[in-house]
């Protein structure tokens, strides 16, 4: 099979959320895994509520998770490209003027609705004749334009759903052009794919009742169609699917809160997937993107599943993978970065965490100082430098011979002086990152 080449197509008209990295995503690995394209497409054709921050966002959102586009493109750059298309379906007689206005048009739909017919567009604009249309347009009116669609059943096989039909009886002639000359969606995509030689649509099944529509515009514009895959959407706890408007579950918002972007990914590939939910350190470990076998239902998205994931993406990451996280927060990037990731990692539920840690190990810290005679004890009986991991092992025997103490009366306290914290890494093993200056500055109830 040829490599593939997939487009991931927001509107920048708010921040993507984790129902658009599922998308995203996928369409990014079926890229990487097929040794194909991905192609980001900013469909930003409604001028109103496209943002170029959003935009930015966007881009900055999937470098996040790991994604690079190969290509950029902007619908607003391209409107030469639709205006063609537009000329050429008018000349085959597949687009035509309408004047409804918006009130007329809902009017209509619900009369049908209440003698119980589909509230499908009547065509009354195909019967306009030439004097018709000149009279409205004499009175102000700007046409919008219709694509008339085929009688009949389109069916695709979807990568995702298997065979797939729509009859477009149901359908109102989609509109494509509004009054004001710019464009709606349906039309511009199929021209850039058509243009971009996307070879797979991969998107959410909220765009099935689009396919139907989109072929018959790959067929009227003379282009083979694309291959359609729509994947089940996720969706929160009350079954709602997550919108770009409310902002909720935004990837930016996710990122500020801590979440580890391997963690979003995991969920947004793997949620409602034959795969269980697994923590990853890359994203080639999410393994190969096999869409027949999605989930049709509607897939879970459980915040709380997201932190639970973060902390276990951190427990397992190599140091390779955070080493500039750390190297700007200030660890070093030797063996004592390495040796301190090692130690720490396992404690975190966030990576911003390691501060504290970091703190403990190189930083000056407030000790606890619970039971001062006993850690003025400890602090004598503490070995000379050099340190190993062994040096807790014996310290602490010594410690308990000469004090007689044992158990968590043995060792909190210590832990409490040495990291000014309740629980925390194996002491044996940050005993020696710490060193014997903090040591026993904080056994003595100094910072140090
Ligand atoms: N701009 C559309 C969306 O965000 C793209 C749909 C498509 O992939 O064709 O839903």
């Amino acid at each position: 099979m040829l490599a593939p080449t997939v487009r991931f197509a927001p509107s920048p008209t708010g921040r993507i959320h984790i129902g658009n990295a599922r998308t995203a995503l996928l369409n990014a690995l079926l890229a990487r895994q097929g040794g194909g394209r991905f192609v980001l497409r900013f469909d930003d054709t409604d001028r109103e509520r496209s943002r170029e921050e959003y935009a930015v966002s966007i881009e900055a959102d999937l470098a996040w998770l790991g994604i690079v586009p190969d290509l950029v493109v902007r619908q607003s750059d391209r409107v030469a490209l639709y205006d063609a298309a537009v000329a050429r379906l008018k000349a085959a007689g597949r687009l035509y003027p309408a004047y409804e206005t918006a009130d007329e048009l809902d009017r209509r739909r619900k009369r049908l609705q209440t003698r119980g017919l589909p509230p499908v567009y009547d065509r009354a604009a195909l019967d306009l004749s030439e004097a018709d249309r000149a009279r409205l347009e004499a009175e102000g009116r700007r046409p919008h334009w219709r694509f008339r669609l085929e009688p009949g059943t389109v069916s695709w096989s979807d990568l995702v759903r298997g065979d797939s039909a729509i009859d477009c009886a149901s359908l109102s002639d989609p509109v494509l052009v509004r009054e004001d000359g710019s464009y709606l969606y349906t039309l511009p995509s199929v021209v850039d794919d058509i243009d971009l030689r996307i070879t797979d649509v991969v998107r959410g099944e909220d765009h099935v009742t689009n396919t139907a529509v989109q072929l018959q515009l790959f067929a009227a514009l003379g282009a083979p169609a694309p291959r359609f895959g729509h994947h089940n959407l996720l969706v929160n706890a009350s079954g709602e699917g997550f919108s770009k408007r409310s902002g909720a579950m935004s990837l930016t918002g996710l990122r500020e809160a801590g979440a580890e972007a391997l963690a979003v990914a995991a969920l947004a590939v793997l949620t409602g997937s034959a795969t269980a939910i697994h923590p990853i350190a890359t994203l080639d470990a999410l393994g190969p993107v096999e869409l027949g076998r999605l989930s049709r239902a509607p897939a879970r998205f459980d915040e709380a599943e997201l932190w639970g994931l973060t902390a276990k993406t951190l427990h397992g990451l190599p140091f390779a993978a955070v080493r500039e996280r750390l190297a700007a927060r200030g660890v070093p990037m030797d063996a004592t970065g390495e040796d301190f990731w090692r130690i720490v990692q396992g404690n975190l539920a966030r990576f911003d965490e390691v501060d504290l840690w970091w703190s403990v190990v190189a930083g000056v810290i407030t000790p606890v100082s619970e039971d001062a005679e006993f850690l003025a004890a400890a602090a004598r009986l503490l070995p000379p430098e050099p340190w190993t991991a062994e040096t807790w092992a014996q310290w602490t025997a010594l410690a308990k011979t000469e004090t007689g103490r044992k158990g968590r009366a043995l060792f909190h306290p210590l832990r409490l002086a040495l990291t000014g914290r309740d629980t925390g890494p194996e002491l044996a093993a940050l005993l020696p990152l710490i060193g014997r200056a903090k040591a026993l500055a904080r056994l003595a109830g100094q910072p140090g």
